[in-house]
């Protein structure tokens, strides 16, 4: 089976630029690209007037399976993330049962390769459980396929055993994702703590509670050289703090998501649960410093973290609703329209965050058009206008605070190893 995808630009993060040049692909792999290419027998997919990129890689989403199957399944995630435009996804262990064993590992991998119709990349727990009492055998999991280690939503509090685990990660050549929380100081609160908290009475988390743990885990991976990658960037401090770290030479990454850059705390006015987020949404000043970051490259990585509930569980009292929000199928909107078509970053920078640097992070295929790569493809429409309208996700949740949002940019179509599986904002039924 092949493919020729003409007249489009061609966005190509390895290299840095963009060119108009036609892509082959021939059973599932890159078989080349140039100018005006052609070849007999093949089904033609005119791209002029889209992005080509490589397929984009989403490396924090949470599938919700095994366990949670009223909130999202391989089967529903997967669909909403090639609905964004993604090839692959990287999904977090805080299941039931945790992922912590290479058991539930190798089930997820089983599981995605029946369910899914993208590629699925489990995250392993670092402690058994997410409980932060007992390290997990972050050995087995590696070799059944877990790509990256992280106590997501339940950070390790020990300092002790983060250092330790962190040493075995570096022995193992792998990434520690670290959710900064220091539980204490969060204190349950339920969203940014300052002025908007105190005018609608809701108890806040202060940013320091996510800077205090971004410091310790960097002191941390510079003291074990470990390699550290910092998820959800929410406040100014941590971007700094980022910033400083990386001058130094610690081996630390970050990823900031499509709301972290988009909205404050002023959306949480009205008391919409859909905003209510962990890290949650903080200032006008510290989406600022995230742009800022993105665009000096402190920051490497967009991500959605993607966490579908169920409307039942959302629709209740700010204080009781579940933190998390969805994203899948709002992130390329939302990453063309803050950021490409107001020069923040460039097409090019936008790409590379969202496919190459993930990639290259979590040690698996992707970021490149390059011939003999493996055909994972997202063709992107920078132009398209599009509103929000979350009755047409294909996740499970609808828990977005973008819902009547208009967008300019959206995925296109959505193409892995070879295989088109969406096309025009539809899912290809098989
Ligand atoms: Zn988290």
């Amino acid at each position: 089976m092949s493919l020729l995808i003409k007249g489009g630009s061609v966005v190509d993060p390895v290299a840095g630029v963009v060119s108009e040049k036609d892509i082959l692909v021939v059973d599932g792999k890159i078989a080349g690209s140039g100018v005006n290419l052609k070849k007999s027998g093949t089904r033609i997919l005119d791209a002029a007037g889209k992005l080509v990129t490589p397929g984009l890689i989403d490396m924090h989403v949470h599938l919700r399976e095994p366990g949670y199957e009223a909130k999202e399944t391989i089967y529903t995630g997967t669909r909403a993330a090639a609905r964004g435009g993604f090839t692959a996804v990287a999904c977090m262990p805080n299941t039931r049962p945790v992922a912590d064993n290479a058991a539930i590992i190798t089930s997820i991998v089983n599981r995605a390769a029946a369910d899914g119709v993208v590629r699925v990349y489990p995250v392993g727990a670092i402690t058994s459980g997410s409980l932060g009492m007992e390290m997990a055998e972050m050995g087995d999991m590696k070799e059944s396929g877990a790509v990256a280690f992280s106590d997501d939503g339940m950070p390790v509090m020990n300092p002790g055993l983060l250092r330790r685990a962190m040493q075995y990660a570096r022995m193992l050549d792998t990434v520690i994702v670290s959710h900064c929380e220091d539980k204490k100081l969060a204190d349950g609160g339920f969203m940014h703590e300052g002025y908007v908290s105190t005018i609608l009475g809701l108890k806040g988390i202060p940013a320091a509670a996510e800077e205090v743990m971004v410091a310790r885990d960097i002191l941390l991976a510079e003291e074990t050289g470990c390699r550290l990658h910092i998820a959800h960037v929410s406040t100014a401090g941590s971007v700094r703090l980022l910033r400083e770290a990386k001058s130094r030479g610690v081996k630390v990454t970050a990823e900031a998501a499509p709301h972290h850059f988009t909205l404050t705390d002023q959306s949480v006015i009205g008391y919409d649960t859909s905003t209510k987020v962990n890290p949650p949404l903080r200032t006008a000043e510290d989406v600022a410093e995230i742009r800022k970051g993105l665009a000096d490259g402190t920051i490497d990585v967009i991500a959605t973290d993607h966490a579908p509930h169920t409307a039942e569980e959302k629709d209740v009292e700010y204080e009781r609703a579940p933190f998390g929000m969805v994203g899948l199928e709002t992130a390329v909107g939302l990453v063309w329209t803050e950021l490409v078509a107001s020069g923040v970053l460039t097409p090019v920078q936008a790409i590379t965050k969202m496919t190459l640097n993930p990639a290259r992070l979590l040690g698996i295929p992707g970021g490149t058009l390059e011939e003999g790569a493996v055909a994972d493809i997202t063709i992107i429409d920078p132009g398209l206008a599009w509103t929000v309208d979350p009755s047409h996700f294909a996740s499970k949740g609808r828990n977005t605070p973008f819902a009547g949002h208009s967008l300019k940019g959206r995925p296109w179509m959505t193409i892995v190893g070879g295989r088109v599986v969406m096309r025009e904002c539809s899912l290809i039924p098989f």
